[in-house]
Formats: C-alpha cells, sequence, structure tokens
C-alpha cells in the first residue's frame, strides 16, 4: 500500500522510466498502464469496486488518495 501511495509501484508507465522496454498498454483493456489506471480506472479493477460496492457496501475511490484516505487518516 506505501508503494502504490508514494506511486513507485512498478506499472508499466513506472517501468518505462526505469528504462525497461516492453509495452506500456494494460493486460485487461489495452489502455495505458499506471497506477491511477491499474486501481482506478481500468474496466476490471472498476468490475472489482462495484463488487466491493455490492457486497459491503464500500463506495469505490475514484483516486489514489480516496483509496487510502481512510487507511491514511488513521495511521
Ligand atoms: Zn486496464
Amino acid at each position: 500500500m506505501w508503494f502504490v501511495h508514494k506511486q513507485v509501484i512498478l506499472t508499466k508507465d513506472n517501468l518505462i522510466k526505469r528504462r525497461c522496454v516492453g509495452s506500456s498498454r494494460c493486460y485487461f483493456c489495452d489502455q495505458n498502464e499506471t497506477i491511477q489506471h491499474l486501481f482506478i480506472e481500468c474496466p476490471l479493477a472498476k468490475l472489482l469496486w462495484r463488487t466491493i460496492h455490492i457486497a459491503f457496501n464500500i463506495t469505490p475511490p475514484v483516486d489514489i488518495e480516496s483509496l487510502f484516505g481512510m487507511w491514511l487518516a488513521g495511521v
């Protein structure tokens, strides 16, 4: 969670910044893979968030800060 919050998780955009060769496309939807995309905007992530919303009545996050807002407020 700390890596995601600091936005240093090894998504494809961060790998390219580190000069790793390869596609920047998401494996699930062919958009550019960023942390925001992978955890919030990807259709697969949206499906998972909707499932969590239905099962646990937890509101889906709109960005990375809101994803960790409650968690960070408690730390
Ligand atoms: Zn995607």
